[in-house]
């Protein structure tokens, strides 16, 4: 197993500014991605880069040295019916998507996610 691991910038939006930010994520194992860095980053950088586009799918967790969300602060995060990803202060249970403007229920846990390719 000398394969590096496969990284991806996954672009979110924070529900609390609705500012973008993205979440960097690595496939520890076939199937499992780990979130562990967060970063500010600029609509237009985002497209440029492609944050916007690729897929990971499988399970997704965060790793205990998330550093929160660069706008603010919240803890975790969540995957909307939209398919898009925001933010969350991981207590709430209504939330309102940054991204397509629905309120909803949180529950299960995030299956699949959209992300740039950032190896
Ligand atoms: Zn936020
Ligand atoms: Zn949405």
């Amino acid at each position: 197993m000398s394969q590096s691991p496969k990284v991806v910038i996954v672009l979110a939006r924070c529900s609390g500014n609705r500012e973008p930010l993205g979440i960097r994520f690595e496939e520890q194992a076939a199937g499992r991605w780990l979130g562990n860095w967060a970063f500010a980053v600029k609509a237009t950088t985002a497209k440029k880069e492609g944050y916007d586009r690729s897929e990971i799918r499988g399970g997704i967790e965060l790793a205990p040295a998330y550093p929160r969300c660069p706008h603010c602060q919240a803890a975790s995060i969540y995957k909307c019916g939209c398919g898009q990803v925001a933010c969350w202060d991981g207590e709430s249970r209504t939330v309102t998507c940054p991204w397509c403007g629905a309120t909803g229920e949180l529950r299960g846990h995030i299956a699949s996610l959209s992300g740039g390719s950032d190896v």
